[in-house]
């Protein structure tokens, strides 16, 4: 056997501490970047924030359940009238729709030429710290999910802005935005900018929302004269509001930069879904509640709404408490005169109302657009065109139409054209136009393309996220025991937003039924509800700045 000192050579061995030593050097740096992982992820409070952690010796069920209504088949509605089915409540969910999942529904439609097709109100990420929506996916058979290579922002000059690779831990990610150039160090550490760009590090909901919701995202830019690149960045997180710059409230910007971008360390790098809405989420969903013995009543709108000395009256049946999950426009109509109600939950409820126009285009055309381009991408808005998704490349049912015919030969691509808040002044007939021509300057090989088949949406039905609208939000609790909202347009009490803000606002909606009933509650967890800097107080400058 051989001896390991013998291994050595007298020559590596004089060698070894100044290995050693080097090893040393480079390891500090690392220690160093570790330690502010830590530091951070501590500070934060850590990443997932229990925020209901139920009683485990609470009982799950009992007998003789009040019934419930629950108003709207979307996310937040499905996942309030889920909970509650599951404990043995009698659930009768209403939705004026043919089908179930309201924004992210689908159904069928002639769109080629005559054949049906499924199609819906677009493409949908599901981001990682997405913590209820996530629970609700993972309790029903739900498709499979596919992962996004890369986060992409494809820029007016044709540039894209990847985010693949960018370090996920909060504020270390800010590196990220800098090393793409979005923005530089100058602009954090010279006037206006270091007194401005704090406000994204200090989200705490009550004084956020104190002092900037009456300040919009556009007057906050001009203000803060905050440089073109950095404003690619925040008009991604703005988009998720469907408002105009100038519309929307800068305490919601600063929200969602939190949420998406400073308060979780899952990165921006999303999971969607490869089989169409109806067959990949709903339809599990629907045949759980129906075996459970909800009545799902589809094409069946709310018409009439009251609140009786028993409980509640719905469409004439009654009920011993409700969820209301309906979309905004369908509040005012059924809320501001609703009998028995307290004036004030009327007027709360009565008053959310819709935003902007959104556009939903798909469009099957005949030649493709490039291969390096990701099945989803963020397009730098010229005026309307805000995404482009390719079908073709991933969804199971498009993929189908296309190998067995049922859509013209010739095509090549099926795209779908988003723009989330169509400009005021757009007129209708010009949208199509619009988003058609913007889309061949970012991708100039669809040049000459023709529209085989196409689905065109445009709704109005997202609620409003603008200046001043946050202090008479309706929250979950109503002040009237029995009804409860849930919702996307919902005031919750930790940060959340889209499908995380319904599938959370459902879970509470359902635990408020369960608190009055004595039953345990589902847990619910969110990301860290402030920023790092919260507390701060806010710089005089900044005030002075933006009279805030
Ligand atoms: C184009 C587009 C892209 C999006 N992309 C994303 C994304 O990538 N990631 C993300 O997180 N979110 C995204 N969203 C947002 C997301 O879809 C919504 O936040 C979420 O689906 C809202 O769910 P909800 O249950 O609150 O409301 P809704 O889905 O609006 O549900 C309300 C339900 O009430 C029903 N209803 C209305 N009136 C009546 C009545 N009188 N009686 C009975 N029923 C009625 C409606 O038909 C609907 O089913 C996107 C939305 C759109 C439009």
């Amino acid at each position: 056997m051989v001896e390991p000192r013998l291994l050595v050579s007298p020559g590596t061995s004089s060698m070894l501490p100044w290995f050693g030593l080097l090893l040393g050097l480079l390891a500090i740096p690392f220690a160093f970047f570790l330690g502010l992982k830590a530091l951070i992820r501590a500070r934060l409070g850590g990443y997932k924030h229990e925020f209901v952690r139920p009683d485990p010796s609470a009982p799950l069920t009992k007998e003789a359940l009040r019934s419930v209504a629950v108003l709207g088949g979307g996310v937040a509605g499905l996942t309030a009238a889920l909970t509650l089915a599951r404990r043995g409540y009698p659930v009768t969910l209403y939705e004026k729709k043919a089908f179930l999942g309201g924004k992210l529904g689908s159904q069928r439609e002639p769109v080629l030429a005559g054949q049906e097709t499924w199609v819906s109100h677009g493409f949908h990420a599901f981001f990682p710290h997405y913590h209820s929506f996530r629970r609700l996916l993972d309790s029903v058979r739900i498709c499979e999910l596919e992962s996004i290579d890369d986060y992409v922002i494809c820029e007016k000059s044709g540039a894209m802005t990847r985010f693949r690779g960018v370090e996920p831990t909060p504020v270390l990610n800010l590196f990220g935005l800098l090393r793409r150039g979005l923005f530089s160090l100058k602009d954090a550490v010279s006037a206006p900018g270091r007194d401005l760009y704090g406000v994204f590090l200090e989200y705490e909901a009550d004084a956020t929302f104190r002092r900037y919701d009456s300040v919009s995202y556009a007057e906050f830019a001009r203000r803060g004269r905050v440089p073109p690149r950095l404003k690619l960045a925040f008009n991604t997180f703005a988009r998720a509001f469907f408002a105009d710059e100038e519309k929307l409230s800068l305490a919601q910007l600063i929200k969602a930069f939190h949420f998406y971008y400073l308060s979780q360390d899952g990165g921006l790098l999303y999971e969607y879904p490869i089989r169409d809405y109806e067959a990949g989420l709903m339809r599990p969903i629907a045949e759980e509640l129906e075996s459970l013995g909800a009545e799902v009543r589809t094409l069946d709108p709310v018409r009439e709404f009251s609140r009786t000395l028993e409980g509640f009256q719905v469409n004439g049946r009654p009920y011993g408490a409700v969820v209301v999950a309906l979309d905004a426009p369908a509040l005012g109509p059924l809320f501001l005169d609703a009998p028995g109600l307290p004036e004030e939950t009327r007027r709360r409820i009565g008053s959310v109302r819709a935003g902007q126009r959104y556009v939903v285009w798909r469009i099957w055309i005949d030649k493709d657009i490039r291969e390096s381009v990701p099945v989803f991408v963020i397009t730098e808005r010229e005026r309307a065109l805000d995404a482009v998704t390719a079908f073709h490349r991933f969804e199971v049912e498009t993929k189908e139409d296309l190998k067995s015919g049922r859509a013209d030969p010739k095509t090549r691509a099926v795209l779908e054209l988003h723009c989330y808040a169509v400009p005021d002044d757009l007129v209708d007939a010009e949208i199509k136009p619009t988003l058609f021509g913007e889309l061949l300057r970012r991708f100039p090989e669809l040049e000459g393309a023709s529209v085989l088949h196409e689905w065109y949406v445009v709704e109005q039905n997202f609620s409003a996220f603008h200046v001043g609208l946050e202090a008479d939000r309706p929250t979950v609790e109503t002040g009237v025991p029995g009804l409860y909202c849930a919702a996307d347009w919902v005031k919750l009490p930790f940060p959340a937003m889209l499908l995380e803000a319904a599938a959370a606002s459902g879970y509470l909606a359902a635990n408020g039924i369960l608190a009055e009933d004595g039953l345990r509650l589902e847990p619910i967890v969110t990301v860290p509800l402030k920023g790092l800097m919260a507390g701060m107080p806010a710089p005089k400058t900044r005030v002075e700045l933006l009279g805030a």
